[in-house]
């Protein structure tokens, strides 16, 4: 079981396809002519996914100044922006706040492509489709698309299933902390390791990511009155409420399962 701070978890498995039987160059080049219109046949790295949220950006910026942002909420180990596309600003109204995030797994690259998807859609239809202008007008949706952008880049260059963070660990050959294993919420506790070569390591303590400790300072220090936390995962075609630590339910369970239902029902 995964285990989340007091949050919906929510997984995903699509199949996108890829094409390698092209020239490295001409795919670079294809890659690039594709990101303003990008059709989702291919995935983007980091450098591309970047981009994209650069050019979601622009295009928002034409339907109004304020509405989108994009947010540094801190850097991986290796250095790499931790970047937040918010949806949904709009300067002094009190709204709810809704947070994606995707990619604490390296490898499940349909996550990553899921939120970008998110992003365009709403960017995209926002102004045409009268359900997604009310999403935009009702809620403030925060999205990290890539949670653990030194391991995705890592599944790029050099290990295709990669899992975890890439910080080393001292005194142990094996890098990287299941960053999913160490958020603070009993930390630990079940379903982890303590072995630094274990795929679900929690790591050394809580929070000592600084890609997991990023997203705990950010909502934690925001004014947002978050109502939603959904992270995606491609591990099995399951949407997973609270808790991961514990087979006793949480209080709100019966409400929580009402509302997967319906969200099951409706997409
Ligand atoms: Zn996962």
């Amino acid at each position: 079981m995964e285990r989340q701070l007091p949050l919906i978890v929510a997984f995903f498995s699509l199949l996108l396809t890829t094409c390698s039987a092209i020239p490295d160059e001409l795919e670079k080049w294809l890659d690039k002519q594709n990101i303003e219109d990008h059709d989702f046949s291919k995935y983007l790295n980091y450098r591309d996914t970047m981009e994209f949220l650069q050019t979601r950006l622009e295009r928002c910026h034409q339907v109004s100044e304020t509405l989108c942002r994009i947010q540094t909420i801190g850097k991986s180990y290796e250095g790499r922006d931790l970047k937040v596309f918010n949806i949904g600003n709009e300067p002094g109204k009190i709204k709810r706040s809704i947070w994606i995030d995707a990619g604490i797994h390296a490898r499940e690259w349909i996550s990553h492509a899921t939120a970008l998807f998110i992003i365009d859609r709403l960017v995209d239809e926002f102004g045409n489709d009268p359900e997604i202008d009310d999403m935009i007008r009702t809620y403030d949706w925060y999205i990290l698309p890539i949670v653990n952008p030194d391991g995705y880049e890592f599944t790029w260059t050099n290990d295709r299933l990669w899992r975890k963070t890439r910080k080393p660990n001292p005194g142990s050959p094996c890098v990287g902390v299941d960053a999913n294993r160490n958020f603070g919420f009993n930390w630990n506790s079940v379903g982890s390791s303590n072995d630094p070569c274990s795929p679900i390591y929690a790591g050394p303590s809580p929070w000592s990511e600084p890609e997991a400790k990023a997203i705990k300072d950010f909502m934690e220090q925001s004014t947002f009155n978050w109502i939603l936390f959904i992270t995606l995962h491609s591990k099995g075609q399951l949407w997973m409420a609270p808790w991961g630590y514990t087979t006793e339910r949480p209080d709100n369970y019966d409400k929580l399962v009402n509302k997967q239902r319906h969200l099951l029902i409706s997409s």
